[in-house]
Formats: structure tokens, sequence, C-alpha cells
């Protein structure tokens, strides 16, 4: 959307003039949305939240994720008496990747690591401290951090009580986007198709052949740090959609044991309420694969051809750095 609103801004005839103005007007809509609201609107009235002392045992923490229904966690660190980090599904993967062996061999460390034993072994390289936000700082600061930082949960924290309010998501910005944003006049370039503005990934799509292990797709999902993996054939086609998430199932059926099953197999025993694989077309415009995206409650669509071979990626990450960022002249994705 840069490039559009650059290319529009550079022709500056007078007879465009009025045209450029719309389009700047146009263009800065999602921003101006983003930082007239407070991240403490988007807090649902009410949600699970559950937080673990570092003493936990990461396996016990895991299936406590599996029981509740949640996809991560902040973590207390009783001793500092204050929150140091996040536990996530990336955490579980991170943890199968680097300590399974084979099925014949039980994974020592999974059963026996405490959270701050991990995070001892995990962090020794990085010092990454919590990033979270204050309930009173608007969405824009909350998208820009999501993005800056890469990761995908972000807790509000309370700045007086030190209380984790809620933990914001891409997800649950663009659900109050499309729930409170109905105001908001829609502007003329979400007609356009995502080919034209260029929203998304076009090169070097990670994907995972439907024959490869599950351990495969572990080590993508590590070494190209992508949040989901388009499983595809012999041909390329997509035949699923693998994302970081459907890793819990292993948690919850108790088969990390076994991570040497075939893809086929994995997306077969997986636990998935979304039906099939949401995709969209290059020539879709933008406005469809927005109703798309938060319809179906997905991260990504998967940009397939009409022979259905995959040909990019549009990630929430990818609309909200159009859509909020780019027109505040910060691009996160490129570094
Ligand atoms: P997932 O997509 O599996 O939920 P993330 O992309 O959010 O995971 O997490 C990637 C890594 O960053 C994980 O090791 C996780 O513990 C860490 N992490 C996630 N959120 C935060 C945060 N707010 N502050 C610090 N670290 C975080
Ligand atoms: P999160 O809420 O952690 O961001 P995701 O949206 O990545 O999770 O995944 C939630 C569920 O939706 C998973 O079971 C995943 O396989 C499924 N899913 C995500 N994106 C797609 C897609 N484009 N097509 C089909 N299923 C998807
Ligand atoms: P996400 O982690 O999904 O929020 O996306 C962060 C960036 O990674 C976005 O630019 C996505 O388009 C890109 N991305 C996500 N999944 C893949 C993938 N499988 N291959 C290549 N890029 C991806």
């Amino acid at each position: 959307m840069w490039r559009m609103f650059h290319s529009l801004c550079c022709r500056c005839h007078s007879q465009k003039r009025r045209r450029r103005c719309i389009n700047k007007a146009d263009a800065t809509v999602y921003m101006n949305f983003m930082k007239s609201h407070r991240c403490y609107d988007a807090i649902p009235t009410s949600c699970k939240l559950v937080i673990f002392d570092t003493t936990l045992q990461v396996k016990k923490a895991f299936f406590a994720l599996v029981a509740n229904g949640l996809r991560a966690a902040p973590l207390w660190d009783s001793k500092l008496q204050r929150f140091v980090g996040m536990l996530t599904i990336t955490d579980f993967i991170n943890i199968l990747h680097r300590y399974y062996r084979s099925p014949m061999v039980q994974m020592y460390e999974l059963e026996s690591h405490k959270i701050e034993t991990w995070r001892d072994v995990y962090l020794e390289y990085s010092n990454r401290v919590l990033i979270s936000i204050s309930p009173e700082a608007s969405l824009f600061d909350a998208i820009y951090s999501l993005l800056r930082y890469k990761i995908h949960r972000l807790p509000v924290i309370d700045p007086e009580s030190g209380n984790v309010l809620h933990i914001l998501t891409h997800k649950r910005i663009f659900k109050f986007l499309h729930i409170f944003g109905k105001k908001v006049p829609k502007p003329a370039f979400i007609q356009r198709q995502i080919q034209e503005l260029g929203i998304g990934t076009f090169r070097n799509i990670a994907t995972v052949q439907q024959t490869a292990s599950l351990y495969d797709a572990l080590s993508i999902f590590v070494e190209r740090r992508v949040s989901a993996l388009p499983v595809v054939d012999e041909r390329g086609k997509v035949v699923a959609l693998y994302s970081r998430f459907d890793v819990i199932n292993v948690a919850a059926q108790k088969t990390y044991n076994n991570l040497d099953m075939t893809m086929q197999e994995a997306v077969r025993r997986r636990t998935c309420y979304v039906e099939g694989v949401m995709k969209c077309y290059p020539d879709e415009t933008l406005e469809t694969i927005l109703d798309r995206i938060v319809e179906a409650e997905v991260h990504r669509l998967v940009l397939v051809d009409r022979a259905n071979v995959v040909k990019g990626i549009v990630s929430l990450s990818d609309l909200l750095q159009a859509m909020v960022l780019t027109p505040a002249g910060i691009d996160t994705l490129l570094s």
C-alpha cells in the first residue's frame, strides 16, 4: 500500500491534486482508528487467563494450556516478584525440536525440566525481556510492538497493580476493528486487488510436503520462524494448512514421542475447527480478503493460483503492516 500511496503522491499534476489528497486521507484511516483507541478498549468483558510460576514443570504447563483451551500464558517469577516472559506453543515446538531423538528414546528434558530450567537453556544467548503494554497505550502502539518484536502475544499489564489484564493478539485487534470500525468510512483502496497492493509474502514461501515427517515441519518452524506451513503435494498444490497452534495437539494426544509420523498423519489426527484451507487469489480485493480472514478467525490466508499451487501468504501481520504502520512510515516486516 505504501507503494500505491507513494506513487500517487509523486504525480504532482494539479489535476491530480484532489485525488492525491483523497488518497492520503484514505491511507491513514486505519492508522488513525488505531491511534484513537486504547488497548483497554479492545479487552473483552470476560476471558480466561492462566499464569504459570516459572518453577512449574514445562510438561505440566503445556498440559494446562491444553486443559484450559489456551495458546499462551504469562510467566511469573516468584523470587523476582514480577512477570518475566511468556510461554507459547512456539516454546513447546522449540523443546520438542531440541530434545526429540526417536520414538524409542524418551525425552527426559520434557519430562523433568521446569520452565525456569528451559528458559536458562533457551535464553542463554539472548536477553529477551517481557514485552508488554499498558491498557492506556493506543492500539497503534500494540500493533507496533507485535510486529516490531515478531511476537503473537502481547500482555496488557496494569501499571498500578502489575496485573495482566489480557493478552492482545493480531486476531483480537482485527475483531475489534471489525466490530467497532464500522463507522470508519471505507477507503477506496480496499476495492483494489491484493496483487496490485502487494500485501503479503510472495517469494520463498515455507511449505511442507505431506509425505515429510512432523519433525521436519518442526524444523521448518524453528529455522524459518514462520507461523504456519501450507502442506503441499508433489505438484506444489496445497492440501492442508498446519499452523504452530496445531502442534498443541501433540501435547493433547500425548504423541510427542512419535514425531516421525507423516504430515498427512499429523493433519488427520489433529483437532481443527477450520474446514479445508482458507485461501485467496491474487485478483481478489482487499475487502474480500479482510472479510474472509476475519470471519474464518484464522491468522492467514494461503494465496494460490487457479490450479491451487501456493503462491504466497497473506497474514494478519501483513495486513496490519500495510493498513496501519506503513501509512505512519514504519516498516517492520523488512527487519
Ligand atoms: P506463538 O505464535 O506460538 O503464540 P510467539 O510468536 O508469540 O508464539 O512467540 C515466539 C517466542 O517469543 C516464544 O519463545 C515466546 O515465549 C516469546 N514471546 C511471545 N510473546 C512474548 C512477549 N510478549 N514478551 C517476550 N517474549 C514473548
Ligand atoms: P492462532 O489463533 O494461534 O493465531 P492460527 O490462526 O494459526 O492460530 O490457527 C488456529 C487454527 O486455525 C489451527 O487449527 C490452524 O490449522 C487453522 N488455520 C489457520 N489458518 C488457516 C488457513 N488459512 N486455512 C485453514 N486452517 C487454518
Ligand atoms: P505471521 O508470523 O504469520 O504473523 O507473519 C509474519 C510474516 O511472515 C508475514 O510477512 C507473513 O506473510 C510471513 N509468512 C507467514 N507464513 C509464511 C510462510 N509459510 N512462508 C513465508 N512467509 C510466511
